[in-house]
Formats: structure tokens, sequence, C-alpha cells
């Protein structure tokens, strides 16, 4: 396994001084979901930006005297703009440091990693992409929902639902593939329903909404296309919220997970 090994990170660019920029998926939320060779970047860094999503944990692996950005929301406002980021991270790759941008999932699943690396390539500074365990795919399937199933579903799509029913979205599309996963959509989920269903999506179609996944909070609701908006706001759900639309969510009563069979957090140590 190599870290930094030949350093001309992605797309060519030469690395000024040992400056590099690692995009990191940081994982659903479980701080032991991030990848070894995120870690390992995590590590080696001198500067950590991260976002609203990144478990604490993480942050402490970093070095103690590495710089720590939040770049995230902060009461509705983002911290830092995008533009404000992008330049960041090319002027302390500049100055010859490593910088991990640290996001939540993958960087590159509704997490702006793309603009970032595009930043970089511009200003001629190496990157390099490390990928995550989105939370689209990781969420479903740690509260038992296999997101393809034999017989069941051959086929998934994750999508936005930040901006449901004002949006570019083909809708009419998105309601014959087999399993939906929306991001971002906890708070228009009555939204959403509705347009699915008026796309053809049957109401018994059985939802799934899974806050908080894959942390010690999670909470999981279930329900139809019919009455997912309600029992949500009757339970109050808040956001990190995933939804999954499709009969795949039928499994979940045979494959809930049990309590506790995580592995022994030595052995990931050891790993890493
Ligand atoms: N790049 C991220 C997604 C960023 S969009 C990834 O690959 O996972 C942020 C959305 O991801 C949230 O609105 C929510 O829909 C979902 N999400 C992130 N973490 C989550 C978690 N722990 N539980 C449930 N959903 C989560």
């Amino acid at each position: 396994m190599s870290l930094a090994a030949g350093g001309t990170g992605q797309r060519g660019a030469t690395r000024a001084r040992g400056g590099i920029v690692y995009l990191v998926g940081a994982g659903p939320g479980d701080p032991e979901l991030i990848t070894v060779r995120g870690l390992r970047c995590l590590r080696q860094a001198d500067v950590v930006v991260y976002d609203r999503l990144v478990d604490a944990r993480l942050l402490a692996e970093a070095p103690p005297a590495a710089r720590r950005v939040y770049a995230g929301k902060s009461s509705g406002r983002q911290a830092l703009r995008q533009e404000e980021i992008d330049a960041l991270l090319v002027r302390q790759a500049r100055a010859g440091r490593v910088v991990v941008r640290l996001k939540g999932g993958d960087p590159f699943v509704f997490g702006r990693g793309g603009e970032e690396a595009l930043a970089c390539a511009a200003a001629g500074v190496a990157w390099e992409a490390v990928p995550g365990v989105t939370s689209a795919v990781a969420v479903p399937g740690l509260a038992g929902i296999p997101l393809t199933h034999r017989g069941v579903a051959a086929s998934f799509a994750v999508v936005t639902g930040h901006s449901a029913g004002a949006d570019r979205l083909d809708w009419e599309a998105l309601a014959r593939i087999e399993t939906l996963v929306v991001l971002m959509g906890a708070a228009r989920l009555g939204e959403i329903a509705a347009i699915l269903a008026s796309h053809g999506k049957p109401p018994e179609t059985p939802v799934a909404v899974v806050e908080n996944g894959s942390r010690d909070d999670e909470r999981v609701l279930t329900g139809t296309l019919g009455d997912i908006a309600e029992i949500a706001t009757a339970a109050g759900l808040g956001s990190p919220a995933t939804v999954i639309v499709g009969e795949v969510v039928r499994l979940r009563s045979a494959l809930a997970p049990a309590q506790a069979v995580s592995p022994d957090a030595d052995v990931v140590g050891r790993l890493a």
C-alpha cells in the first residue's frame, strides 16, 4: 500500500515541496468506517479542513499540532464559502503542507469534491482522492436494507431531495427504478412521496428513513410512500437522514442488525 509514494497526485500535477491535497471520505458517521488509507492521510496531515458531519474522534487522529479548520455549516450558514475552501486548500498545499480535506461519506457523492479537485488541478497543485464509504449505500446496509437483492431489485439510483418539486431531476424515470436512495431529503419527504406517487409509484411501496445512520443514536422509521411523511413528522425526524424507497425495505424485518456485533476496536487500530 502506498501513501503519497509517487507524490505526483492525480491528473499529473507536480508536487511542490511536498504539498498535496487529499480529498478524503470520512464515511457515514461511525469513525471506524473511514478507510485505512484515509486514516493514514489524516495521521500525516499538517492541515485538516473538515465538514459538519465529521466525527470528533476522527479529528483527534490528526497530529496534535495539525491545524483544524471547520468548513461546515454553523447556524444554517456555511462557515466558509466554496471558493474560500478551494483557495485555502490551494494556498496550504502551495506552502508545502499535507492538507486533508475531510468530508462525510465519499468526497464525490454530493460532496463538492469535484469542485475542489478542479481547483487544485487548475492551480497545478497535487491532489489525490481517497474514496469513502458513502452513506447512500452504507446507511441502508447497516440498517438491514440491501440496495439490490436477487429477485427484488437489480437497480438503484441515488438522488438529492434537496429541491424536490423544483429540480431538474427526471422523476418519471426515477419512479421506475427499483430502489431509490434520497439524500438531503428528510425535510421534503412529503414532496418526494407526492412526486413519486404522481409518476406512478404505488402508494404502498415500502419506505425507510434512517436518521444518524451508523451512529449510536441511529433511528430507523419505516412506512409506505403514502404514510412516511406523516410518520416522520410524528417522530420529529431530524438530519442527517437517508431515505430508501423500494421493495428491498421489506428485507429489513429479517436483516435488521442484532445489537452490538461490531469488531473489536483494537483490531481496527492494528490494521491502520
Ligand atoms: N458525501 C456524502 C453525502 C453528502 S450529502 C456521502 O457520500 O455520504 C449529505 C446527506 O447524506 C445527508 O443529508 C443525508 O441524506 C446523508 N447522510 C450523511 N450521513 C448520514 C448518516 N450518518 N445517516 C443518514 N444519512 C446520512
